[in-house]
Formats: C-alpha cells, sequence, structure tokens
C-alpha cells in the first residue's frame, strides 16, 4: 500500500524505523542535545524514516483542528516535499508561532538519495510563546487544552535554532554517507554505541579523573596507537599530562611524556578552538608543532579551551566524520561535567557547609529539598509567610514547590512565567530584591497583597552560575520591622547552598536516564553485554550462599547457521531476525529471569532458583519454539526459519564461580553445535581430580 500523501511523522510508526534502529539512536540523541524536534525525510514524497523525536504537543492540538490541521500540512509535510523538490532550506514562524526549519541535503543520485530534516518546533522568545496563545483562543481552544501543553513548552534563541539546523544536517549526512557502506558501519555503529555507554559512565567518575577516563575509552575504542592528554603549562606551549600507548612499538612511552606542542602555530591554534573538527597530516607541520617523529596523522580534540585548555589528541589512528563528530560532543560533555564541577567546588569554598545536618539537603526528592530550603529561609529571616518556587526545566515556568503560611493545595496549580510578576522578575534579572515599603514603590503597587500585615518583604533567587533555578520569597517579619540587608546577608548561603542541591537532583536524575540507556542493547531494546557481566556476578553471589537449595542456571544461546541468513537475505533482514529471536526469547522465559543480548547473534538468559532439570525443560521449550517461528519481513519473499543451539550450565553442578559457569556453558553449546544444532545440551559432571 502507498503511503498516504499527507502522513505525518506522529503517526508514521507503523512504516517508521523501530525504536532501537542506529538512526534512531542518533536522531533521539540530537534531538536530546538540541532540545529540539528531529526528524529525517526520505523520497520525493517526503516520507518520514522514523516518527519525529520530541514532537511537541502543541503539534498535535493544531492537527486536530480542521483549519489549523490545514495549515500544518500546508507549512510543515508540503513545505518537507517542496524543499526536497528545490533543494532549498526554510526557517519560519509557523502559524502557531514555533520556529520550524526544513533543511534539505543529498545529491537526488543513487548515491546520495534528496532528503531534509525537519526540526526546531520551539518557541524564540515570549512573545512567540503568547502569541500562540492568542492564536489557540481564536481557534476555541480553552484552558483545558491548552494547561495539557505546558510541560512540553521549549524556548531556543533563533539563533540556537539556527545552529541546531546546520549541525543536525551535518552529521546526519556523514552518518548516512556512512550508514550506506553498511559493512564498515555495523562494527562502526556499535563503537559508537559504547561510546554513548562510556557517556552514562562518565557522570559517576571522580572528576579529577574524568580527562584520563575519556583517554583512555577513546583509546581503546579507537584502536589508537598512541594517545596524548594535553594541557598548559605555559603561554605558547601544551604539555603532556597523560598518555595512551596502545599495542604499537612504533610509540615508546617516555618519547610521549616528553613532548610539548607548539601553539603559536595557526593549524593548532585552530583545532585547539575545536574547529574544524579535522585529521591532520602535513607530517612536516606535525613535526614543527613537536608531535614525535613517527607521528603520520593527528587528530585533536578539546576538552577545555582557553585559558586552561584540555586537548585529547589521537596518533595515527583512522577515524570516519561520524567518529570524528561523536567523538567532538563527547569531548564537549565531558568539559561540560568538568565546568559544573568547577562551579560547585567554588560555591563550596564560598559558603562552607556550616548549618545543621547537612545530610538534610542531600535528598533526592525535590518537594523535600523545597522544604528544607523554606525551613531555613524563614529561621534566618523570621518570616511568617514564606514560599519556595523552583523553575521547571520542562515548562520554563515557576512553580511553589513548598509554602508557609498557607497551604500548598491552593497554589499548588501556579505558574508564573518568565519576567511576571514579582518573582517572575526576580527570575529574569537573577538579583534579589528587597523592599522595605511597598507602598512607597509606585511600580509594584499593583503586586501588593491584602493578606499581608507588613509592607516589607525579599524575593531571593536560586542561582547556579548563570542559570536561575528557583526563588525564595518572604514576608512579613515576625517582629512586625522591615527586612534589612543583614537578611540578604544570611539568605545569600543558603540560597547558594539550595542551587547546589537542586542540581545535584536535577543530575542525578539525568545520570539515570544515561544509565538505564547504556544497560540496554540499541537493536533488540533486550539488556545489553555489560548488564549481564554484571547480573551474572550478583546472581552467583546470591546463589553461592545457599548454592543447593537456590541454583542458578545459565543458558547460551546461538543462532544457527546465521552467516547463511545475512548472505541470503542480506544485513538488514538478518538483523530483523536478531530481533524476532530476541522477541521468541523474551516471550519464553519468566519474569524472574533475564534475556541478554551478549553480541551478534548471541544471547544469554539467567535463570535465578532454577535446576538443571528445570532449565533443561525451559531451555527445550525454547529450542522448539523458535524453531516453529517463521520471521516475515517486508523485504524478503517468504517467511525465514531458524533454530537455535543452547548450552545449560547450573550452579552449583558445573562449578561456583561466574567465570566457570559461563565457560561450561559456552562448551556445551559447542557440543550443541557439532552434534547437529537445534537443541540443548549440558556437559556431564566433570571427573573428581584427586
Ligand atoms: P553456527 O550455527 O555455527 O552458529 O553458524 P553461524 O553462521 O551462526 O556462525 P557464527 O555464530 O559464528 O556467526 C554469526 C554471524 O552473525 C557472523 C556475523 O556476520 C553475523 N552477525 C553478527 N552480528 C550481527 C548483527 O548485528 N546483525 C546481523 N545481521 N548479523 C550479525
Ligand atoms: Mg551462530
Ligand atoms: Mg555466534
Amino acid at each position: 500500500m502507498p503511503p498516504r500523501p499527507d502522513i505525518h511523522p506522529a503517526e508514521a510508526t507503523a512504516i517508521a524505523a523501530p525504536p532501537s534502529s542506529p538512526w534512531r539512536l542518533v536522531q533521539d540523541a540530537l534531538s536530546g542535545m538540541g532540545g529540539q524536534t528531529l526528524g529525517r525525510f526520505c523520497g520525493p514524497r517526503g516520507q518520514a524514516a522514523a516518527p519525529l523525536s520530541q514532537d511537541p504537543a502543541v503539534c498535535a492540538l493544531m492537527r486536530s483542528h480542521p483549519e489549523a490541521g490545514a495549515r500544518c500540512r500546508e507549512q510543515c509535510d508540503q513545505g518537507v516535499a517542496r524543499s526536497i523538490a528545490s533543494g532549498r532550506a526554510q526557517l519560519f514562524q509557523c502559524h502557531a508561532k514555533l520556529a520550524v526549519f526544513i533543511s534539505p541535503y543529498g545529491g537526488g543520485n543513487a548515491d546520495t538519495p534528496a532528503e531534509a530534516l525537519l526540526g526546531g518546533k520551539v518557541f524564540t522568545d515570549y512573545q512567540a510563546l503568547q502569541g500562540f496563545r492568542a492564536y489557540a483562543a481564536d481557534l476555541g481552544f480553552g484552558r483545558k487544552d491548552l494547561d495539557p501543553l505546558i510541560p512540553d513548552l521549549r524556548m531556543v534563541p533563533l539563533d540556537g535554532v539556527r545552529q541546531f539546523m546546520d549541525q543536525a544536517r551535518q552529521v546526519t549526512e556523514t552518518f548516512l554517507a556512512d550508514h550506506r557502506r553498511r559493512h564498515t558501519a555495523q562494527a562502526q555503529n556499535e563503537r559508537i554505541g559504547y561510546l554513548f555507554e562510556i557517556f552514562g559512565a562518565l557522570e559517576t567518575e571522580p572528576v579529577d579523573e574524568l580527562p584520563l577516563a575519556v583517554l583512555h575509552g577513546l583509546g581503546i575504542l579507537f584502536n589508537c596507537p598512541a594517545g596524548l592528554l594535553l594541557a598548559n603549562t605555559d603561554i605558547d606551549g601544551l604539555t603532556v599530562r597523560e598518555t595512551f600507548s596502545g599495542n604499537s612499538p612504533l610509540f615508546a612511552e617516555d618519547e610521549l611524556r616528553r613532548v610539548t606542542i607548539n601553539t603559536t602555530l595557526p593549524w593548532v591554534q585552530e583545532a585547539l578552538l575545536g574547529r574544524p573538527e579535522q585529521p591532520h597530516d602535513a607530517i612536516y607541520d606535525l613535526l614543527k608543532a613537536g608531535f614525535p617523529p613517527e607521528t603520520t596523522s593527528v587528530e585533536l580534540f578539546t576538552i577545555a579551551s582557553t585559558p586552561r585548555p584540555l586537548v585529547i589528541a589521537l596518533l595515527n589512528t583512522r577515524l570516519t566524520p561520524i567518529d570524528r563528530r561523536a567523538i567532538g560532543m563527547f569531548c564537549r560533555h565531558a568539559g561540560l561535567l568538568m565546568e559544573r564541577e568547577a562551579i560547585h567546588g567554588e560555591l563550596e569554598r564560598e559558603f562552607p557547609d556550616t548549618g545543621p545536618a547537612p545530610q538534610r539537603w542531600d535528598t533526592a526528592d525535590l518537594d523535600q529539598l523545597a522544604a528544607v530550603i523554606l525551613e531555613q529561609a524563614v529561621a534566618a529571616s523570621g518570616a511568617a509567610q514564606a514560599s519556595v518556587m523552583l523553575v521547571e526545566a520542562a515548562e520554563q515556568q515557576l512553580r511553589v514547590r513548598a509554602i508557609d503560611g498557607l497551604h500548598l493545595k491552593y497554589v499548588e496549580y501556579v505558574r508564573i512565567a518568565h519576567g511576571e510578576g514579582i518573582a517572575g522578575s526576580v527570575w529574569a534579572r537573577g538579583k534579589p530584591l528587597l523592599v522595605r515599603d511597598i507602598t512607597q514603590e509606585p511600580e509594584l503597587t499593583p503586586f501588593r497583597r491584602s493578606r499581608y500585615r507588613t509592607h516589607s518583604f525579599i524575593c531571593m533567587p536560586i542561582v547556579l552560575g548563570d542559570r536561575v533555578l528557583g526563588v525564595i520569597n518572604l514576608a512579613d517579619r515576625r517582629d512586625g520591622a522591615a527586612f534589612d540587608a543583614r537578611d540578604l546577608r544570611r539568605l545569600a548561603p543558603i540560597a547558594q547552598k539550595a542551587a547546589l542541591a537542586i542540581d545535584r537532583v536535577e543530575a542525578r536524575r539525568a545520570t539515570e536516564v544515561l544509565r538505564r540507556a547504556s544497560m540496554t542493547d540499541y537493536l533488540t531494546g533486550l539488556l545489553n553485554r555489560g548488564a549481564f557481566d554484571q547480573r551474572l556476578h550478583e546472581e552467583v553471589e546470591r546463589a553461592q550462599r545457599y548454592p543447593y537449595a537456590n541454583p542458578l542456571s545459565l543458558l547460551v544461546v546461538d543462532i544457527d547457521d546465521f552467516k547463511r541468513v545475512n548472505d541470503t537475505y542480506g544485513l538488514l533482514t538478518g538483523d530483523d531476525c536478531i530481533r524476532a529471536c530476541a522477541q521468541t526469547l523474551k516471550e519464553g522465559t519468566r519474569n524472574i529471569d533475564s534475556v541478554y543480548r551478549r553480541g551478534g547473534e548471541e544471547f544469554t538468559v539467567l535463570l535465578p532458583h532454577t535446576s538443571r532439570e528445570a532449565a533443561l525443560t525451559l531451555a527445550e521449550r525454547l529450542c522448539r519454539a523458535m524453531a516453529a517461528m517463521k520471521v516475515v519481513t517486508k523485504n524478503t519473499p517468504t517467511p525465514i526459519a531458524m533454530t537455535i543451539s543452547i548450552g545449560l550450565a547450573t550452579l552449583p553442578d558445573d562449578g561456583h564461580t561466574d567465570e566457570t559457569l559461563f565457560k561450561r556453558a559456552n562448551q556445551a553449546l559447542h557440543r550443541a553445535k557439532q552434534s547437529g544444532k537445534n537443541r540443548v545440551v549440558t556437559l556431564p559432571p566433570e571427573p573428581l581430580t584427586p
């Protein structure tokens, strides 16, 4: 069935790439980093390659309206087709006041078919947002339609949209160019996958060891003969702080340590600015800069730039453009982490923790944290009425998280926009506001509240670096006096500690998201090898305590003759088969069991509390289920049949450690293959050695 001409990516799930495809991974990652919508459209009619990442709820609402929906189709859907046909990029404000870009690329030939990216879909400023509100009201939408959109509203300045458009196009082009060369791309995707995993792990590295972790991570992953972590000691030179030596006889460790790089050379300076990321292979230039004479090429990546540059140099390493971009992003990410730690360190030195029970600041719960901030601010100021408002990152609005003197219920739904009212303007300016007598300040009188007894109040922003995370509002000093500068001084350290604690909660959340992503296999959505190694270790430890009452079984599963599937139907269909196999394994096991893709077309299944006999029954059922299954894909004329072989090992029968258990299961798998495949094998008990 041909696609509907007006099909929209939000509805395109059925025809789209699955969430674990390499393109989805890249699209989601890009969209996440840019904080904007992104989608790729192929072919002359502009069909979606995958559902849009982060498509805002605003668009779904607009499309539900007959008149507005027609404009959406005219501006976005047909806009994509027009851009692909004409090759012209567009950056425009749509009828709903969102900034949208459509960026075509590709040459329209077999190697590089014409395609386009569509993205952005953010408000570039507050006026645009207000414009959207008015427009929505004209269309007849009310509060109950608009309120659910709030968590999803995103603001990015126009420059940010333009920059994202260019970067996303460059990354997409290089990704696709590489991806079309499927064989190298497969290995490479795995590498990029690992890079994303390391991304997650970086958050938990101690910050001092972070640059070294980055250097070694890249060195191993990209198979570098040698790598250097360079830092500056004087104005004109970078010296080696750490080295990485791969298995190459070319570079001697002590020779690498002595390297000093001359930063007065223009090409080195360019590279230190991180732009453009490209290989340097003019040997004479490299020698002049101070690299060892064995160096034939250098790739430089900046973690931090001036005034204290920190640079990674990978020597004689072959990188593709997509590797280079991914590494560039990776290093910038590491740099940001270090910067954040530095801000924390400075603030902690400036405001050492002297308050009572410091661990109370260290909570993972924002409401609890807001209550602590409130309590401390009230104690320091003697205010009878107080509240703590935090900026909701997704909404870009202030919300009351803790309040004194009034029930939280009354204000739970209050949202304050950037610049709105007193709290909103303190948020916008990032400076504390102390009002001794509101009746003396004509521009503030509209904000006067009759429930306050006194005329004096304080509104204190919670600031970290250049970000405002919330505000503390204090009114009505218990002694009836006006607030003064001393109150501000007492509140400053509380606001600073609050900023650190809030940022910690946010960082912890982000790390959790990355951690989860790093345990997942991108092709099948199963747990990956890292998760398996960790879990096997834990389960073995648990089972070792009562091995006979609490046996643990392990299956190692390998698809039979899979090379033939790849050779006959192609790698993409092979991937579909791997996914189908994953699905069958998942469906054929119990909730307490866990299934992993250990690599390639090899899986493992951990069966806790399961004896050898019970595991054998389950494994044989899995074999039968696989043999009975037929994989149907849209690219292959006939359903594909597959069988699997399984090696089974059980603790305590086969051994007591994770290594022996895994080794025995693998040996059993080997025998299953030798003895005809499509079967389960366990090894006979080993003869006792005297
Ligand atoms: P055997 O019955 O002995 O297992 O034969 P086999 O052909 O399955 O051999 P083996 O397990 O050694 O090789 C597995 C093949 O699976 C090799 C590789 O080309 C292919 N493969 C590995 N990973 C992937 C993947 O992610 N996608 C696809 N499509 N193929 C993969
Ligand atoms: Mg196989
Ligand atoms: Mg195999």
